[in-house]
């Protein structure tokens, strides 16, 4: 289904976010976890790509496996980093060839460890470069073309300080023919709800997705802290972490309270969606489906 006629049929989506396992078998203990996420009738699952290419063919196989077998409708993403266009074309053609019909088009964070990756080899310089590109590709046939999502930073990216003409770079991708936007995730809302606000003054009036990652462990808290590089860790959360004194299954059951919390907060203010980090693992998603009283994505 493309993502418009998702938006249009949907008063709020609920979304998951899964990255490919490396291994067969972890490969299958995904598959089995995500197909029984039908009952909760997603809006869409979406399936991260690795740094710089390095899951090209993993992402690839889990989504036309999504497709295919499930009723789940998988959005892959896909990013501007070590590709030339032939490349991108050829991912593009072989997800029509298989009636995907969203993509999530990134910028990409440059890989680690790969020496001598320059980023002005790179065939699209920004993510509004690969929009555009992906904007012109056909789509499946019969399809309106590729629905497409973008990234969106509610506290900023890093790498541009200045926060207007980072507004700029994200409604020129918008302008590109980006359908919605979801955001990198974040702990306080007032972030989210000022950058909606901000968007909307600045003629942006796509979809925006909410990015919510419950915290399961202080460890993952830190691993996240390097990947959503200028993610805020809001001292109401510290505290109530704090007040677990190393305890895992509070850490865990704080870290669901608290995005529960937030799920409820944003849901007052009529967010358009609500999409979840949810790092591999639906417990901690499905218990806050069970907090919020919702038995599944419809009953909102
Ligand atoms: C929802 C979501 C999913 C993600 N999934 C993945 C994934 O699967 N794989 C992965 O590798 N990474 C992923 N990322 C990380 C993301 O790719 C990086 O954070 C990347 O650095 C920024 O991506 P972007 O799409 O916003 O890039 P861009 O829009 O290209 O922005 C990157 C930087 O360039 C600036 N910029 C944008 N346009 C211009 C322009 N025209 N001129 C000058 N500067 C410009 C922006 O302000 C920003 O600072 C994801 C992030 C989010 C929020």
């Amino acid at each position: 289904m493309h993502i418009r006629d998702i938006f249009k049929t949907t008063k709020t989506t609920f979304s998951f976010e899964f990255f490919p396992p490396k291994t067969a078998e972890a490969s299958e203990k995904l598959y089995a976890e995500i197909s029984k996420l039908e009952a909760y009738k997603l809006a869409f699952v979406s399936v991260t790509y690795g740094a710089g290419g390095s899951t090209r063919e993993l992402t690839h196989d889990l989504v036309v496996r999504l497709k295919q077998h499930t009723s789940l409708v998988p959005i892959p993403h896909l990013t501007c980093v070590c590709h030339t266009e032939d490349d991108i074309q050829h991912i593009l053609d072989r997800y029509a060839e298989a009636g995907v019909c969203n993509i999530l088009a990134l910028g990409g964070d440059p890989p680690s460890g790969l020496d001598g990756y320059k980023k002005a080899d790179d065939a699209f310089q920004h993510a509004g470069d690969l929009v555009r590109f992906v904007h012109q590709h056909g789509g499946p046939a019969d399809s309106e073309g590729f629905g497409i999502g973008v990234a969106g930073f509610p506290e900023g990216h890093p790498g541009t300080p200045n926060r207007l003409k980072e507004m700029d770079y994200l409604k020129q991708k918008v302008d590109e023919g980006a359908d919605y936007i979801c955001t990198q995730l974040f702990f306080d809302n007032r972030d989210f709800l000022d950058f909606r606000d901000r968007c909307a003054l600045a003629g942006i009036d796509v979809p925006i997705l909410a990015g919510i990652m419950p915290i399961a462990s202080r460890h993952g808290m830190t691993r996240m802290a390097e990947l959503a590089a200028g993610a805020r860790f809001p001292a109401k959360l510290i505290r109530a972490l704090d007040r677990c004194n190393g305890d895992t299954d509070a850490v865990r059951r704080v870290g669901i309270h608290y995005a529960t919390q937030q799920c409820s907060e944003l849901l007052d203010q009529d967010v358009k969606g609500i999409h979840f980090y949810t790092l591999n693992q639906s417990t901690a998603t499905r218990e806050i489906y069970a907090g919020l009283g919702l038995r599944d994505s419809d009953s909102i």
